[in-house]
Protein backbone atom coordinates (compact mmCIF):
# COMPACT_ATOMS: atom_id res chain seq x y z
CA UNK A 1 0.00 0.00 0.00
CA UNK A 2 1.21 3.71 -0.84
CA UNK A 3 2.05 5.84 2.02
CA UNK A 4 2.06 8.84 -0.16
CA UNK A 5 5.56 9.00 0.91
CA UNK A 6 8.66 9.38 -0.69
CA UNK A 7 11.52 7.22 1.42
CA UNK A 8 15.42 8.06 0.60
CA UNK A 9 17.98 6.66 2.55
CA UNK A 10 20.89 8.96 4.26
CA UNK A 11 22.97 9.53 1.36
CA UNK A 12 20.18 10.35 -1.14
CA UNK A 13 18.63 12.25 1.90
CA UNK A 14 22.20 14.49 2.31
CA UNK A 15 22.36 14.98 -1.51
CA UNK A 16 18.84 16.07 -1.55
CA UNK A 17 19.42 18.73 1.12
CA UNK A 18 22.51 19.71 -0.38
CA UNK A 19 21.03 20.24 -3.53
CA UNK A 20 18.08 21.93 -2.04
CA UNK A 21 20.43 24.74 -0.15
CA UNK A 22 22.31 25.34 -3.63
CA UNK A 23 19.22 26.72 -5.82
CA UNK A 24 19.37 30.16 -6.72
CA UNK A 25 17.46 32.54 -8.74
CA UNK A 26 19.13 31.27 -12.13
CA UNK A 27 17.73 27.79 -11.68
CA UNK A 28 14.36 29.30 -10.88
CA UNK A 29 14.25 31.37 -13.95
CA UNK A 30 15.65 27.71 -15.90
CA UNK A 31 13.41 25.39 -14.17
CA UNK A 32 10.14 26.71 -12.42
CA UNK A 33 6.86 26.61 -13.88
CA UNK A 34 6.35 30.16 -11.78
CA UNK A 35 8.88 32.39 -12.81
CA UNK A 36 7.81 35.12 -15.10
CA UNK A 37 10.13 37.53 -15.59
CA UNK A 38 11.39 37.66 -12.20
CA UNK A 39 8.45 37.89 -10.86
CA UNK A 40 6.37 34.34 -9.29
CA UNK A 41 2.65 33.52 -10.26
CA UNK A 42 2.45 31.83 -7.04
CA UNK A 43 0.80 28.54 -8.48
CA UNK A 44 1.06 25.38 -5.86
CA UNK A 45 -0.26 22.19 -5.69
CA UNK A 46 -1.18 19.86 -3.04
CA UNK A 47 -3.62 16.91 -2.33
CA UNK A 48 -6.36 16.34 -0.51
CA UNK A 49 -8.71 13.30 0.20
CA UNK A 50 -6.86 11.76 -2.72
CA UNK A 51 -7.89 15.21 -4.91
CA UNK A 52 -4.66 17.14 -6.50
CA UNK A 53 -5.78 21.08 -5.77
CA UNK A 54 -4.34 23.71 -7.78
CA UNK A 55 -4.37 27.22 -6.30
CA UNK A 56 -2.53 30.17 -6.15
CA UNK A 57 -0.39 31.53 -3.11
CA UNK A 58 -1.25 35.09 -2.25
CA UNK A 59 2.33 35.22 -0.47
CA UNK A 60 4.34 34.63 -3.48
CA UNK A 61 1.79 35.78 -6.49
CA UNK A 62 3.06 38.98 -8.40
CA UNK A 63 6.01 39.46 -5.88
CA UNK A 64 9.41 38.76 -6.64
CA UNK A 65 10.92 34.96 -6.33
CA UNK A 66 12.00 34.11 -3.20
CA UNK A 67 14.40 31.28 -3.65
CA UNK A 68 17.21 32.88 -2.47
CA UNK A 69 15.38 32.34 1.25
CA UNK A 70 13.78 29.50 0.60
CA UNK A 71 11.03 28.31 -1.44
CA UNK A 72 8.85 25.19 -0.60
CA UNK A 73 6.77 25.06 -3.77
CA UNK A 74 10.57 24.44 -5.23
CA UNK A 75 12.18 22.00 -2.91
CA UNK A 76 8.59 19.31 -3.55
CA UNK A 77 8.10 20.05 -6.74
CA UNK A 78 10.83 21.61 -8.70
CA UNK A 79 13.70 19.90 -7.35
CA UNK A 80 12.63 15.62 -7.50
CA UNK A 81 12.21 16.75 -11.28
CA UNK A 82 15.71 17.88 -12.10
CA UNK A 83 18.32 15.98 -10.02
S1 LIG B 1 9.26 31.91 -5.48
FE1 LIG B 1 9.45 29.69 -5.73
S2 LIG B 1 7.67 29.10 -6.94
FE2 LIG B 1 7.92 31.30 -7.18
S3 LIG B 1 9.18 31.58 -9.04
FE3 LIG B 1 10.56 31.54 -7.27
S4 LIG B 1 11.19 29.42 -7.10
FE4 LIG B 1 9.37 29.43 -8.37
Amino acid sequence: MSTGYLLLDKNSFNGYIECMENYKKEHARLHCANWDAGKCIGCDVRTQDNTLILYIDSKKADKECVIDEGCGYFDRVVVPGIV
